[in-house]
């Protein structure tokens, strides 16, 4: 019962906390990460890792945007009620439960919140930029709908105020390019120093 380092009990508990957080990402991917990425040639693990590696290759320095793009559908890995699944299009809400859970194992709200926002994203693209829409995969025309459909005006301009718009958007884009099939996942070894650098803070 010792008081005279208040910051060694905190410190070590986030370590170890790091490390669950870690081990409960990678465990997920290796149980559902071999999963379809609903309609398109990828699983979730290769969709995931292609996103995380355009992330990495446009914003090298940017690891909050690097793991978000990693991690943005996080949540499609969650769902698990069978009326979660849209008809095998994915979870309903996938970006929601996303967003939750990672706030819970930790993560910055940036990223929680660009994991939120990529549906909207989607919705804000489709809205505004035909040939967006039309270089939206079947799946994800479909998925469109069960989204919400177009944005309004006011949804637009509503979105458009969000202080990580611009990064919605481009997250969007590559989400978009990431289903490229037959490309290797990698290692993904790189990614677990991220997560780690990123949720243990600087001492
Ligand atoms: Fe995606």
């Amino acid at each position: 019962m010792t008081l005279n380092n208040p910051q060694l009990p905190s410190k070590s508990m986030t370590h170890h906390h790091t490390h669950e957080a870690i081990q409960t990402i990678l465990a997920v991917f290796r149980e559902r990460g071999h999963e379809e990425y609903h309609g398109e040639p990828v699983s979730q693990l290769e969709h995931a890792a292609q996103t995380a590696q355009l992330a990495q290759r446009g914003h090298p320095d940017d690891t909050e945007f690097i793991l978000a793009a990693f991690l943005h559908d996080f949540g499609h890995l969650c769902g698990t009620t069978p009326e979660d699944n849209m008809g095998g299009y994915g979870t309903r809400q996938h970006e929601t439960i996303g967003a939750r859970e990672l706030r819970r194992l930790g993560f910055s709200e940036k990223i929680a919140r660009l994991v939120e926002g990529h549906v909207q994203a989607k919705r804000y693209l489709v809205s505004t930029d035909a040939a967006y829409y039309a270089g939206l995969s079947e799946a994800s025309k479909i998925t469109l709908e069960k989204q919400g459909g177009l944005m309004s005006a006011e949804e637009q301009r509503d979105f458009e105020q969000d202080t990580l718009f611009e990064w919605h958007l481009q997250l969007r884009r590559l989400d978009e390019q990431a289903k490229v099939s037959g490309q290797p996942v990698g290692d993904l070894g790189w990614l677990e120093v991220l997560m780690r650098e990123h949720l243990e803070p600087a001492v």
